[in-house]
């Protein structure tokens, strides 16, 4: 293998990072990382770090999980690839189907269609829903409604739907007939109002405005994910989607909740969905369901969604829409092992239990420091640290600063990531308690170094 300082000119020379300047990776060489055991990875210089970002808030089973390596190795074997494109299925993806309907049953969700990843996935619900209100004769709901500071993903309909300016801009125009509701954000919003539940009265107010001024019988679907992940991790209060649920049923819109990071343990429950008493339409999901081993993702639909579609006998209820790799067996393979081995060991408690103490640990750091502005989570295993260059402010913190306390932490054992002024953490589901006294030990070096 080369040394690591070849291998760093060349990734600047020859590679370019999502969600990266072209230009940064000479200055600031990434991480390469070359090995995963556990909950850690090892990067080319043999150093060892918790991996408090679980891939990116996918590999909820570590890097070590045998049963789904296995049904990798084993399926590529068997049948690497074939197409499940009209005419053709395969036996790994009607077993795996069969049990999302399982695992998806208490949201009311039974049928699924197959995707490449979570942009995917985004992208297939809104068609969906779309196609599903003009087989019902309403052609004319074609708008979607969607969060501020939300992630739908890449794709020209799901980056039509983000809530960031930093995900649009630069590739507007975007997609005409997206609208975007303020999020119940409780650190910084246009009412100053420091209470969720108020806030979220608010906010479902600006929602059911919004529909009113748009004309409820011009919108499509609501797009929104449980917890706000991308965003900066901005749990709503829990009256919040149960009202969003409530105010679509009033006017016939459907819901779709973007669970790519949500679903399947991370926020203490099963789903996100699920975690609010809420039953989505459509729920988008990827990322976790083959631990990050195998790029796949699955959209899951209501019975009564699927019954429009499938008692259509004018022909249109055909699905126009599908990749080369829908329903991949290998894809399939894994995500099998993994939801087995998901429920096997419930991990969706250790996310609860590890959550909470990561997040008291967390609260005691902010106390420390006073570039800490603002922490979030309590739902399981999704943290952040909003950081501030003054506390009365609130005024982001500086770009080397937060690189620095990223730096200090990855050096002293715990590998987190930054997201504007926000620091995320979304360790694998699987860690102990001292692997999340490694993440707060190294965090409290972090921070140290640029008090
Ligand atoms: N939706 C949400 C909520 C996400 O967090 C992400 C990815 N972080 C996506 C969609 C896009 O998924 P992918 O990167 O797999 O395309």
């Amino acid at each position: 293998m080369h040394d690591s300082n070849f291998l760093k000119e060349h990734n600047a020379r020859h590679l370019w990072h999502p969600m990266a300047h072209p230009a940064d990776s000479l200055a600031n060489p990434p991480q390469i990382i070359v090995g995963g055991e556990g909950v850690e990875i090892v990067d080319i210089d043999g150093h060892k770090s918790v991996d408090a970002v679980g891939g990116l808030w996918n590999v909820n089973l570590g890097y070590s999980c045998a049963p789904v390596k296995q049904a990798i190795a084993e399926q590529l074997d068997k049948l690497p690839y074939y197409s499940i494109f009209r005419g053709t299925t395969n036996d790994a993806v009607i077993e795996l189907s069969t049990m999302l309907r399982d695992f998806f049953e208490p949201d009311g969700l039974s049928r699924a269609f197959f995707t490449s990843g979570g942009s995917d996935s985004v992208e297939i619900a809104l068609r969906l829903a779309r196609q599903y209100h003009k087989l019902r004769g309403e052609a004319g709901r074609i708008k979607f409604l969607s969060l501020k500071k939300g992630y739908h993903g890449t794709h020209t309909l799901g980056a039509s739907v983000n809530g960031n300016a930093n995900f649009r801009s630069a590739y507007e125009p975007l997609m005409p007939g997206c609208y975007h509701i303020l999020a119940p954000y409780t650190y910084r919003n246009p009412f100053n109002e420091t209470d969720p539940a108020r806030l979220a009265q608010l906010c479902l107010a600006a929602l059911e405005d919004e529909i009113r001024f748009q004309d409820p019988g011009t919108i499509a679907a609501f797009i929104m994910e449980p917890i706000l992940g991308a965003g900066g991790v901005i749990p709503p209060h829990e009256s919040f989607m149960p009202g969003v649920r409530e105010i679509c049923s009033k006017y016939g819109i459907l819901l779709i909740a973007d669970e790519v990071i949500t679903a399947f343990g991370r926020t203490g429950s099963w789903s996100g969905s699920r975690h609010w008493g809420v039953k989505p339409d459509l729920l988008c999901c990827a990322k976790a369901i083959t631990n990050g081993y195998f790029p796949f993702g699955a959209v899951m639909i209501s019975d009564g969604v699927g019954e429009v579609f499938e008692k259509d006998e004018t022909g249109k209820g055909s699905i126009g829409s599908g990749y080369t790799y829908s329903g991949h067996p290998v894809g399939a393979a894994a995500a099998i092992a993994c939801l087995a081995e998901t429920e096997r060991l419930q991990v969706k408690d250790n996310a609860a239990a590890r959550g909470e103490q990561l997040f008291r640990g967390l609260e005691a750091l902010k106390h420390k420091h006073a570039v800490i502005g603002d922490v979030r989570g309590g739902h399981g295993l999704m943290c952040a640290l909003e950081l501030v260059a003054d506390r009365e402010t609130k005024a982001p913190i500086d770009k080397k600063t937060i690189g620095d306390v990223h730096r200090t932490t990855y050096e002293n054992g715990a590998m987190v990531r930054v997201s504007g002024n926000n620091v995320i953490l979304s360790p694998p589901l699987v860690l102990s308690e001292a692997h999340v006294d490694t993440i707060l030990n190294a965090l409290e070096a972090g921070f140290a170094s640029v008090s």
